[in-house]
């Protein structure tokens, strides 16, 4: 578990909550908005353990020390709970005991309790965006009115996502993607990588500072990308009729994808269970990942079609045969590309049906 301090690229948030924490003003409820990967995550965790450390350190933050510390440390700490989606959502009995359920709810058992171990009482909900109806309105109270000692941090892609009468009751976190050349560096010293693979996964990662960790973290990661841009390279000068075979390796490309954000063993995934339709969540995901590579792509292959350089190209291992690519059509042709790509993405994320999305996708792409 992170402090304050090792959080990078959020300094304006982690001000605020600073200031929160020395004057003692600590609002009941924080919602951490942001898009996947940005590392809602990691800020929540780490106020949680400033906000329950009986020893903090100047500036405020935890001392990595005390009982309340080494417990969260160990993922053992009883008074930091952590609610996530039973299924697809989160449920209300999750929350508040119901005589159908064996198990307990949380708030049921602990809330009137005032915390021993650390100051406070810590509630995150994983993905707020997830709330039932029912859910969300039993929390408006206690999000409301919460005893002093209980602090409610929820996460969710975008306040949108969170019924109104629980975002009004919460003090909004808005967490960025950072600067990707912020992040190289960054990534360069915490991982002790070369300069060139540093910038490569900020630049995928899109700034995205949670997910270019996990991608750092995770050296399965490179073989992935170069398996994705592979089939990519091959797309251009595939002849029409190779379009449908090309969607069929995109999606199995995708299926077997583990370490990539989206993949299967992607922690943002959390437990969906092997139900039919978290698989299909999951592959939707997946392809989501491998779009997102391929944007990359058409995006490189557009700069180097415009102006030749290839000072911005992102696989600048690949910049040679890249660039044989990009001279063999005009810029317009990349720029339909990414249209379609952007399309495809929209369809994915609607809920269209991944192989006819995948084929049109391809039909547009293939060669002229
Ligand atoms: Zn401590």
């Amino acid at each position: 578990m992170m402090t304050l301090q090792q959080i990078f690229g959020q300094e304006a948030a982690i001000g605020a909550i600073r200031r929160a924490l020395a004057h003692d003003c600590l609002a009941g409820a924080y919602l951490f908005v942001g898009a996947p990967g940005t590392g809602k995550g990691a800020l929540a965790d780490a106020l949680a353990s400033a906000a329950t450390c009986t020893a903090p350190v100047h500036p405020f933050d935890a001392c990595g020390q005390c009982g309340s510390c080494r417990r969260l440390r160990a993922g053992t700490h009883p008074e930091v709970v952590r609610v996530s989606p039973a299924g697809e959502q989160t449920q209300i009995w999750q929350f508040w005991t119901r005589d159908n359920r064996d198990t307990p709810g949380v708030l049921s058992t602990t809330l009137c309790y005032a915390p021993v171990i650390g100051r406070r009482r810590v509630y995150i909900l994983e993905q707020a965006d997830t709330l039932t109806e029912a859910a969300a309105n039993s929390l408006l109270k206690v999000l409301e009115e919460p005893p002093p000692y209980a602090l409610f941090l929820l996460r969710a892609p975008h306040t949108s996502h969170v019924l109104p009468t629980i975002v009004s009751r919460c003090q909004i976190v808005r967490v960025h993607p950072v600067p990707t050349d912020r992040l190289t560096d960054y990534l360069a010293q915490r991982f002790h990588m070369p300069a060139d693979r540093a910038e490569a996964i900020a630049a995928y990662a899109e700034g995205k500072v949670g997910q270019a960790v996990r991608m750092a973290e995770n050296p399965a990661i490179a073989a992935e990308i170069a398996r994705v841009l592979d089939l990519a390279e091959g797309i251009p000068r595939a002849p029409r009729v190779r379009a449908l075979r090309l969607a069929e390796q995109l999606r199995q490309c995708a299926a077997q994808l583990r370490a990539l954000p989206g993949g299967q063993a992607d922690p943002i995934s959390g437990d969906e269970g092997d139900t039919a339709p978290a698989k299909e969540k999951a592959s939707r995901r997946t392809l989501l990942g491998c779009i997102d590579l391929l944007v990359i792509f058409y995006r490189d292959l557009l700069a180097l079609s415009v102006s030749g350089a290839s000072a911005c190209v992102v696989n600048r291992d690949r910049v040679d045969r890249l660039a044989r690519i990009a001279a063999s059509a005009g810029p317009e042709r990349w720029m339909y590309c990414l249209d379609a790509l952007l399309m495809a993405r929209r369809r994915l994320e609607a809920n269209a049906n991944v192989a006819m999305v995948t084929e049109a996708l391809m039909m547009a792409l293939v060669g002229v």
